[in-house]
């Protein structure tokens, strides 16, 4: 749970630090709705994946799963800055489904808190290996980072590119090369 009197304080301190005065108005509420907002973009930390990915229905076949352009904004724990953009997933069932918004649920878990795009491309495809138990998982992530394009080198319109394999996925070129056909990659 996010601590908002700490997050208030916080950044209370940061705006003295920036040299901010914080009694003007325009910030005056400023640390209030930037605790909110934490409560909000970090709530990904109370949430458990199991949670959504529990309901699962028996599959007919057990043909691949793809769920594209999920579009997802988390934070970068190195600048706490965003990064953003979409995570395509698939899955091939052994005989369990899920309701395709759950997948979208499960990205927003680990989305919304700090984090490292390659570890969040990782967490969600062992969510869906734990809880879905399917014979294989390919995720890949395409963000663009804060962090890159408006400080530092600034690239903007750069793209950071993240695949995760987990079973029969891995080391088959066949099914990858389908996962990025299915998502006209
Ligand atoms: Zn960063």
């Amino acid at each position: 749970m996010v601590d908002k009197e700490k997050v208030e304080q916080a950044v209370r301190l940061l705006l003295e630090g920036i040299g901010e005065d914080v009694n003007r108005e325009g910030l005056i509420e400023t640390p209030a709705r930037i605790a909110r907002m934490y409560s909000e973009i970090c709530g990904g930390m109370d949430e458990d994946a199991g949670e959504h990915l529990k309901k699962t229905f028996t599959a007919d076949n057990n043909e691949m799963v793809v769920e594209k352009d999920i579009t997802f904004y988390s934070m970068c724990e190195h600048h706490m800055l965003p990064f953003y953009g979409k995570v395509h997933i698939a899955y091939i069932p052994d005989g369990k489904v899920v309701g395709l918004s759950k997948l979208a649920r499960t990205v927003e878990v680990y989305a919304r808190r700090l984090q490292l795009q390659e570890q969040m491309t990782a967490q969600i495809a062992d969510a869906l290996m734990e809880h879905l138990c399917p014979k294989g998982v390919m995720v890949m992530a395409e963000a663009e980072h804060m962090c890159m394009t408006m400080r530092g080198v600034k690239k903007p319109g750069s793209k950071t590119v993240s695949v995760v394999t987990r079973g029969e996925f891995e080391d088959n070129e066949k099914l990858q090369n389908l996962f990025f056909r299915m998502i006209g990659r």
